[in-house]
């Protein structure tokens, strides 16, 4: 075996991905759990493309912001890269972060509001996935896989999962065992459950589990989920998804519910919604009242203005804004997010709101041609940002106001180069959804010049 070269160095910053960047003398080398001004003693662990990556072997001199981490598995998770960082740090880091996109865009300084994050960080997850298998003693175990393989460590604890969840995960596998019912084994394609997936609802007491199965067949299911209920009565409705592929994606397209209505109900600033276990819904359910709650405020809708919520998913933002605006138009590609929304809009007898599936660039170049005229544009995309053409229709388009949610900074920044050319920044506001990551979201107020 080759010998690892251990490498002595200094913290000097966080990257991006919100890895510590240690200066050695071979030259920088990243690793999780390394916080500014750290001394340290690390290993290179592999480099890609010239990178490297590698892991702390010994801290020489911590961080004043260094703390002792809740869990004891974070380092080798890699879920919580920010565990052992304050939550103080974490957010001047998440602010700073914006504050960095933004000056490497523009070659200047922006005022970047301090990030807005929790009162209690920890059990915010909504939705939790763990995959099932057994250990080398044949015991029935659940956690998470170690990064870049499919090897399970196993656990029975999580800090920032619904503290709902862990108990019903627990006792799924003491009733598997009593009903003879095996985990799927992913080398010998035998077994039956793969994971179990468990959505809990913040404002409602609904609980749903998705319990995933590689064969359709699922002997002795009946009266599996009927003891499952007696135990958990939290439980409200119960699905067997089947995924029959040999891949990472957890859920396969076919599904029937076990019990109760195959859903649960959530709410967001008081919009109702539905959430059945395929639909995309925000994870952290008290900061996404935070991060919307921004959005409509920036937004400062009045009746009888007209809104476009370009990339609107389950019509969460389409649906808030729609209480207080004339109409909303809320566009997005995925069908099944637009039934959902659809069905969100009925259940909230929401009559103002229409969804259409389609690319919000060709959408917006039709509301163009058609002239109508728009007061207020929403768009919150995925992590690519937006697109030129999109940007274009938005320029031409020229509503009063953008209200610009971002997942990647990075890429808000690049777009906001572009928008600027006819758009004012006035506010950049980041907001803490995924506390121990080192993810960072943004609501932004755009008006015309
Ligand atoms: N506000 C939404 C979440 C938006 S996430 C909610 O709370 O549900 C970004 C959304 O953009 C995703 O639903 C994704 O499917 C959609 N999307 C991605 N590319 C798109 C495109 N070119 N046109 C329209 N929608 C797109």
């Amino acid at each position: 075996m080759e010998k690892k070269e251990f490498l002595t160095g200094k913290c000097i910053d966080i990257s991006f991905e919100g890895k510590g960047v240690i200066k050695t003398e071979q030259g920088i080398v990243f690793v999780d759990g390394a916080f500014p001004n750290e001394e340290l003693e690390v290993y290179v662990e592999y480099t890609r493309a010239g990178t490297k990556f590698g892991k702390i072997r010994r801290l020489i001199a911590k961080s004043e912001n260094r703390i002792q981490p809740l869990c004891g598995i974070c380092t080798s998770c890699g879920g919580c890269q920010f565990q052992q960082l304050s939550y103080d740090a974490q957010l001047e880091y998440k602010t700073n972060k914006v504050k960095d996109a933004f000056r490497r865009h523009f070659n200047k300084d922006f005022d970047v509001l301090a990030c807005l994050g929790m009162d209690n960080p920890y059990h915010y997850r909504n939705k939790i996935q763990v995959p099932l298998g057994k250990d080398i003693h044949g015991n029935i175990i659940s956690g998470f896989y170690r990064a870049n393989t499919h090897k399970i460590i196993a656990t029975d604890v999580c800090y920032i999962d619904d503290e709902r969840s862990r108990p019903i995960i627990k006792d799924i596998k003491s009733l598997m065992r009593s009903f003879k019912i095996e985990p799927y084994d992913e080398d010998k394609h035998t077994g039956c459950i793969r994971h179990i997936l468990i959505r809990t609802s913040k404002h409602k007491d609904q609980i749903m589990l998705t319990l995933v199965t590689f064969l359709d067949e699922f002997k002795g299911k009946n009266n599996f989920v009927k003891a499952i209920v007696e135990k958990h009565p939290e439980i409200t409705t119960v699905i067997q998804n089947i995924n029959t592929r040999d891949t990472n994606v957890i859920l396969g397209q076919k599904e029937r519910t076990l019990y109760g209505r195959g859903y649960i109900e959530d709410s967001i600033l008081g919009v109702n919604f539905k959430i059945s276990s395929k639909s995309f819904y925000q994870v952290n359910p008290i900061q996404v009242d935070v991060l919307y709650g921004k959005a409509i405020e920036y937004a400062n809708l009045t009746v009888n203005e007209i809104v476009i919520d370009a990339y609107c998913g389950i019509g969460t933002i389409s649906l808030i804004a729609a209480k207080k605006a004339k109409q909303v138009y809320g566009i997005e590609i995925v069908k099944d997010a637009i039934i959902d929304a659809t069905r969100n809009a009925k259940i909230n007898n929401i009559n103002n709101v229409k969804f259409e599936c389609d690319d919000a660039s060709k959408y917006m170049l039709r509301f163009n041609q058609l002239g109508i005229k728009v007061d207020v544009v929403f768009v919150d995309p995925p992590r690519k940002g937006l697109d030129e053409s999109f940007i274009n229709s938005l320029l031409t388009l020229s509503p009063k106001k953008i209200v610009y949610v971002s997942c990647n900074c990075e890429t808000l920044a690049r777009d906001l180069v572009l928008l600027s050319s006819k758009y004012n920044i006035d506010k950049i506001q980041p907001v803490d959804m995924f506390p121990m990551t080192h993810h960072v979201e943004s609501v932004l107020l755009l008006t015309i010049k």
